[in-house]
């Protein structure tokens, strides 16, 4: 076993997840609308939504589901974390901007509503996410990102440093914002899950299949 399969077999993650589903070995020529590399967080989603589209699609994976970040992070399900709507309105002007915000926002709906209707066992937990602010600085900061993300429509508020201190138990932060839209999940039984139910709609993997380094030559079929 490599160093960076044991990586991954030690975590406490590998050690408490929901088994992973098991793919068939593919064979001879594959058919299919849509080839995805990667079985993450990402790839699986656009798998899944692809399939039940009516595409045929295939999933390549270098090593096995959930291998990634996806299968080792902190598992916390973030609302329109660390991004300010001006920024993203500056960044992408209006029209793009619009649309990256209506992603933003739908986000952690989106992961909480995949697991309700698919049933994915993931441990997963809807609670509010709190961000601390420390010092004058600090509260500047969430008091702009409240006010702009809460006149979008967010459900968001800011707390006192005695509210803050009490929630978190510590009494380190000067402040703290606070969105109802957050959440927790065991992100490698959740990205195992989106994999089984992406398997149920028919899409295929294929594990161990590095694809080979490639560049983009221009547009596809010029
Ligand atoms: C330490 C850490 C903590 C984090 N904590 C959080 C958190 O609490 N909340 C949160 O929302 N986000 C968190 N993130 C970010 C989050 O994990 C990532 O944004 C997310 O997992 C990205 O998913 P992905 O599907 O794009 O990529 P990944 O999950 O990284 O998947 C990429 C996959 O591509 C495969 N691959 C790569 N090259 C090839 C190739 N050539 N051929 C075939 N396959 C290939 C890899 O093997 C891998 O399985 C954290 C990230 C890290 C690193």
């Amino acid at each position: 076993m490599t160093d960076a399969e044991l990586g991954f077999m030690q975590s406490l993650w590998f050690a408490t997840a929901e088994e992973a589903p098991e793919t068939a070995a593919l064979s001879g020529t594959i058919d299919a609308d849509v080839m995805i590399v990667s079985a993450g967080f990402t790839c699986l989603s656009a798998a899944l939504h692809l399939a039940e589209a009516g595409q045929a699609v295939v999933v390549v994976e270098a090593q096995e589901i959930g291998w990634g970040a996806s299968g080792r992070n902190g598992g916390q399900v973030n609302p329109a974390f660390d991004v300010l709507l001006s920024g993203v309105q500056a960044h992408f002007g209006k029209q793009r901007g619009d649309r990256v915000l209506e992603l933003i926002d739908g986000a952690c709906d989106l992961v909480f509503e995949l697991i309700e209707r698919h049933t994915i066992k993931c441990a997963h937990r809807r609670v509010p996410y709190i961000g601390g602010a420390y010092g004058k600085r600090g509260l500047t900061e969430v008091e702009r990102w409240a006010r702009e993300w809460g006149d979008y429509g967010e459900p968001v508020i800011l707390n006192a440093k005695q509210d803050t201190n009490s929630v978190l138990g510590n009494r380190f932060f000067d402040g703290s914002m606070e969105d109802a839209q957050g959440g927790s999940l065991h992100p490698l039984s959740y990205v195992r899950g989106l994999a089984r139910v992406a398997m149920s709609a028919g899409v295929k993997f294929l594990q161990k299949a590095r694809l080979a380094p490639f560049r983009r030559r221009g547009i596809i079929g010029k």
